[in-house]
């Protein structure tokens, strides 16, 4: 049953679809409410594009048998949304106020109700969480090797993880660094075999086992990490330039969370698996925000596809209901 909001504030706007994100599955939600004559407004949110904008080719978003690069793939998908209609503002979304429909936000500068929410907020890098690494973030500390890589041409590096986004920065940045250590914190990595046979064969790379990092040290840029053997605790200083986390992602469900269902680490859940739904009428989930195990371009871009097919239903249903007086 829908909570109707007694008091809405006429000089706001009410929007019958408003997207918060814009990475594939952000623009492909705006692209087929904007085909269905909904006007979607998309809040890019802090990273436009999502993170396909930080990283180089494509070689598996099918339709591009050269491959594409995923800042041309992201502003391609922007086009043709805006081509169909849809308006898109930098803000993020701070504010939401899922309690009573038509829902209520603020999303920097702008703020409106939506009769339909779709969220595909995505996901952003971990972080290791030391101060030190927190003051040179930008400063040699960098979680997005295909961004700043170039930087490092004939230098030092040093690359935290065994996943394949570890496995995969650490070949990359062989292309510009004299010496990369990949810091495995286990005797073995998580990474494919596929991957873990480029890391083997690189003789650029060089694999330290049971190796994490205790801090990072240097006064304006990285100089070096302290290294901890996690079978004895001892510690040893590194010298380096860079140093890249590769520790996986976080989603960013937060201004979401006190409202829908989420698991343990932040991801939102459907209420009906295999759907956008949540338990919210009217506000549907997509892309990375919600799927920690597929978090790929074409997965995403497909669950923004679901997520405003369910918008456009619902809310086609629920005018027609409203209309004829039925209780909704
Ligand atoms: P994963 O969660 O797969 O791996 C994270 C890695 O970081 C693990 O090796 C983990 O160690 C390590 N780690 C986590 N926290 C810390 C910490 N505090 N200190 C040190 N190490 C830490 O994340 P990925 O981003 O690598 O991959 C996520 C998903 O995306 C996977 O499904 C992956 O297959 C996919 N992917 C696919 C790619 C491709 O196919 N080209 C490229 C990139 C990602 P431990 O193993 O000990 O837990």
């Amino acid at each position: 049953m829908l909570t109707h909001r007694a008091n809405l504030q006429q000089h706001l706007p009410v929007h019958d679809v408003v997207i918060f994100g814009s990475g594939p599955a952000g623009h492909t939600a705006a692209l087929y409410s904007a085909r269905a004559n909904l006007k979607p407004v998309v809040f890019e949110g802090n990273q436009p594009g999502g993170q396909l904008t930080i990283t180089t080719d494509v070689d598996n978003f099918p339709g591009f048998p050269e491959g594409i690069m995923g800042p041309e793939l992201m502003e391609r998908m922007k086009a043709q949304s805006e081509r169909f209609g849809t308006r898109y503002s930098y803000e993020m979304c701070q504010e939401i106020d899922l309690s009573a429909w038509p829902y209520h936000f603020k999303a920097g500068g702008e703020e409106g109700y939506a009769r339909t929410v779709i969220i595909a907020t995505g996901a952003s890098a971990k972080y290791l969480g030391l101060p030190n690494e927190l003051r040179l973030q930008g400063y040699g500390v960098s979680a997005c090797a295909t961004c700043d890589g170039f930087f490092y041409r004939g230098k030092v590096v040093a690359v935290v993880g065994g996943g394949d986004s570890a496995a995969e920065e650490a070949t990359f940045l062989t292309r510009f660094a004299s010496k990369v250590y990949l810091l495995v914190r286990r005797d073995k990595l998580r990474a494919s075999k596929i991957m873990q046979d480029r890391v083997f064969q690189n003789e650029k790379l060089e694999v330290l086992w049971h190796t994490e990092v205790a801090d990072v040290l240097g006064d304006k840029h990285v100089t070096g990490v302290v290294l901890r053997d996690t079978r004895d605790g001892s510690t040893r200083d590194q010298t380096v330039d860079g140093l890249f986390l590769a520790i996986g992602h976080e989603p960013n469900s937060g201004p979401f969370r006190p409202w829908l269902d989420a698991d343990e680490t932040g991801y939102l859940v459907p209420s009906e698996p295999g759907t956008p739904r949540t338990k919210i009428p009217g506000v549907f989930i997509c892309g990375d925000v919600q799927d920690h195990v597929y978090r790929q371009a074409i997965t995403a871009a497909g669950s923004g596809c679901m997520a405003a097919l369910e918008a456009e239903r619902w809310l086609e249903s629920t005018q027609h209901a409203l209309k004829a007086g039925e209780a909704v």
